[in-house]
């Protein structure tokens, strides 16, 4: 065994199950349901025959296409291999053993996994008994503070206006507002980088863009903040986003129009089975994320879950204090949300 012995106890991350084209219905890890459009398929090919040549290591076009669609200067705009690495990059940029993390109590898993491999101690801000992010706890903490907002696995949406209360209370630290999920009906925090020289959005082409296995985040801070992080990514792996994926994600941009009318057609499917649930009766949290938080009365959350996967359906479960009676559900197509709603009455004894 060579691994050095402080990272023996590194915790594991579960991601979701991966089961690919055996006919599974994955509700279980925020994919999107609909295909990347057709110009993201065309500019993957279209980079194909240049893979000899090293890609743009400042991404410098798709940043320009991001500045262009979101209202911003390229020089606030990074783009990275995954929303996963900008907040690895942001971590090691902002705390370290002396600099902890304040964070919710339930939240992304990831964030624990991070800090632990850098020994970056966190300070864990219990949700309050509702499960909402009391922004209260945070103003004044002194600590670089990471949520994503809206928050997973809950789907609740802190408003601008209270992170905006956050980073004025905490000038002296990097606010890290992980907008994974922003696009299915939340307010942004975007416009808060213009006034907060501390607040740094992370968002990710994996949720609402189809392009979760592109590896594809990017992020907005004013500009000294984005040249902070690139220091970080420079002395770590300069060409992180390869030469397709950064094709793709111009592409998508040009093609916004269709990943906005699918988020649409995400959030119609969540109102359908937010109602479902309710009268399966499930307890089910206001989500505005492409997935639902969602506690079944009838049957353990877990059983559920294992029922589910023998019908073919996978979501998730965490067998963790405070949430093991939740489900995390993925919104799909209305004909995935529908074969769902069967199981659920086949399973409960009402169809
Ligand atoms: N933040 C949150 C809150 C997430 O749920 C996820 C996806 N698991 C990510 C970031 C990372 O997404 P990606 O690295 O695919 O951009």
């Amino acid at each position: 065994m060579f691994l050095l012995e402080k990272h023996r106890s590194l915790p594991a991350y579960t991601p979701g199950d991966h089961e690919e084209g055996d006919g599974f219905i994955r509700l279980n890890t925020n994919e999107s349901p609909y295909p990347p459009s057709p110009g993201v398929k065309a500019a993957i090919a279209g980079e194909a025959g240049k893979l000899g040549y090293y890609n743009d290591p400042d991404c410098t076009a798709l940043r320009e296409a991001l500045a262009g669609l979101y209202g911003v200067k390229p020089a606030q705009v990074i783009a990275t291999n995954g929303s996963d690495e900008l907040l690895y990059f942001a971590f090691l940029a902002f705390a370290d053993e002396t600099h902890p993390i304040a964070l919710p109590d339930i939240t992304y898993g990831y964030y624990d996994l991070f800090a632990a491999a850098h020994g970056i101690p966190l300070v864990k801000v219990p949700l309050k008994a509702d499960f909402t992010i009391d922004y209260r706890d945070y103003l004044g903490i002194g600590k670089t503070i990471v949520f994503p907002n809206p928050n997973a696995p809950t789907g609740y949406v802190m408003p601008a206006e209270q992170v905006a209360e956050i980073a004025k209370s905490n000038p002296e630290n990097v606010i890290i507002v992980d907008e994974a999920y922003v696009d299915f009906g939340a307010e942004t925090c975007l416009p808060l980088i213009e006034e907060y020289p501390n607040v740094l959005i992370v968002r990710t082409f994996s949720k609402s863009r189809s392009m979760a296995g592109a590896r594809l985040g990017y992020g907005f801070a004013c500009e000294s903040l984005i040249a902070e992080i690139e220091t970080i990514r420079n002395a770590i792996n300069l060409y992180s986003v390869n030469r397709m994926t950064q094709a793709a994600g111009v592409a998508a941009v040009k093609e916004n129009d269709y990943y906005m009318a699918n988020c649409r057609r995400i959030i119609e499917a969540r109102e359908y089975t937010t109602r479902m649930l309710h009268e399966q009766g499930f307890e089910v949290l206001d989500s505005k994320a492409n997935f639902v938080f969602a506690k079944p009365k009838a049957m353990a959350a877990g059983v559920l879950a294992a029922q589910l996967r023998e019908r073919g359906i996978l979501v998730r479960h965490w067998e963790k204090d405070r949430i093991r009676d939740y489900l995390r559900i993925t919104i799909g197509s209305m004909q995935e949300m529908q074969a769902l709603e069967c199981a659920i009455e086949m399973i409960f004894g009402r169809a």
